[in-house]
């Protein structure tokens, strides 16, 4: 039976954040993954490089998480982003009424801004709606989904880490009430194996309640789905927002030659079980064309949902109510379970802030005292990924 200090199961941005951590550490890691690398929510998100201003009023830890790992990302991986910034803009009375609230929690959370006026703002976005009332600079931008995570896939990897796609986790391992490693099934040869591990770490995302109860442990775990809609046609260069509480279809991220207008929000079980509403992509339109007026006659280049991982204890009617923040949970403390964390919750903006907390768990569960490198090591380029040999 193959061993490794640490098994990851997902393959999403945290679990390869997490990989390229703990390779950085000194450990043997592999990654165990269902599908290709990216494939859950990752590769679905907005591609919203966030500066943390959409939840500074309401959510200021996710905030503060943002604003802090938005600058750790500009320096580690030069090149995976459009520094296009963000622009919040206030087009109703209601709007307005919110600014105060938002400028005070821009400097609560420490998020650098700069109020520009009304006609500043329509000579740089001209397709703004024009009857902009007040409007905000921020340190938002653009990213790629897929790329950046096999950034971190890539480095893991020339440090040691084992990759596997296509693997899924069928069972976890269990010596009584230790967690020893995980039975999988290879999708490929359909053959299932066992892999040993001191610790797994279940980075499954909006699965990861599914993991948990594998162990027989439950985490809080409240998958929250959100509709996005790409239009032809490169609306805005900066990433617009609507001034106000965060809610549906009030941002638009410019991606290469197309606009992705985002998104709303529900709460399922299941996260394998999302159904695609129809009537969501007509209220992208809508309430898109209220920062974009252009936005209602853009043909669509596609429309999808994916679920957010996100932490909540049940009740929850729409996943807006819910915290953006991210939980480590070492299962030998809270349920006894030893050999067995579990990360969930967060952003991908995010992925690498919850790597450093999850990866220092695992440290201090077996005894290693190596500290967190991946603030300053600079990542590879996404291409390496593929470059498997070194
Ligand atoms: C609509 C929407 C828009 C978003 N926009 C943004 C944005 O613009 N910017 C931003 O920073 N964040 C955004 N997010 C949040 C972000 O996408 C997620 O927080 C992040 O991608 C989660 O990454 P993850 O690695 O935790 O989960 P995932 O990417 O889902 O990875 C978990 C992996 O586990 C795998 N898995 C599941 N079960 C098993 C098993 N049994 N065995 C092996 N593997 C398994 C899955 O296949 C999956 O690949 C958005 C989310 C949504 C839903």
């Amino acid at each position: 039976m193959q061993k490794f200090h640490v098994v990851i199961i997902g393959g999403g941005a945290t679990g390869a954040a997490l990989a390229h951590d703990l390779s950085l550490r000194g450990l043997r890691v592999t990654v165990v993954e269902r599908g290709e690398v990216t494939s859950g929510t990752t590769g679905r998100h907005h591609g919203l490089l966030h500066s943390g201003a959409r939840y500074a009023v309401k959510d200021q830890e996710s905030a503060k998480e943002c604003i802090q790992e938005n600058m750790i990302l500009r320096k580690i991986a030069p090149g995976s982003f459009e520094l296009n910034n963000g622009l919040f803009v206030a087009i109703t009375d209601e709007d307005m009424a919110y600014r105060p609230a938002f400028l005070e929690g821009l400097e609560t959370c420490g998020i650098p801004y700069k109020e520009i006026t009304p006609q500043e703002a329509l000579r740089r976005e001209p397709n703004l709606n024009p009857a902009v009332k007040a409007a905000v600079e921020v340190p938002d931008g653009t990213m790629d989904a897929m790329r950046l995570p096999l950034r971190f896939f890539a480095t893991a990897q020339r440090n040691g880490a084992v990759i596997k796609t296509y693997t899924e986790v069928e069972e976890l391992l269990m010596q009584g009430k230790t967690v020893t490693g995980v039975r999988v099934r290879d999708h490929v040869t359909e053959k299932t194996y066992e892999i040993g591990a001191d610790i797994v770490v279940n980075a499954a995302g909006a699965w990861s309640g599914k993991i948990a109860a594998m162990a027989g442990v439950h985490v809080p775990l409240q998958p929250s789905p959100g509709v996005l809609v790409a239009v032809y046609g490169r609306w805005n260069n900066m990433v617009l927002n609507r001034m106000h509480r965060s809610g549906d279809g009030d941002i638009i991220v410019p991606q290469r030659t197309l606009s992705v207008i985002g998104t709303s929000s529900w709460v399922v079980e299941d996260p394998d079980r999302l159904e695609m509403k129809k009537e969501h992509i007509r209220l992208m339109y809508e309430y898109g064309a209220a920062l974009v007026p252009a936005i209602k006659g853009a043909k669509m280049r596609a429309a999808w949902a994916a679920a957010r991982p996100l932490i909540g204890s049940g009740g929850a009617q729409t996943g807006r109510e819910l915290s953006r923040t991210f939980k480590c949970f070492d299962h030998a403390e809270r349920d006894g379970v030893e050999g067995f964390v579990t990360i969930a919750g967060g952003k991908a903006t995010t992925a690498r802030g919850m790597a450093e907390v999850t990866a220092d768990v695992v440290a201090r569960k077996l005894g290693i005292d190596a500290p967190c490198r991946t603030r300053e090591v600079v990542l590879l380029p996404h291409t390496a990924y593929y470059r498997r040999r070194w």
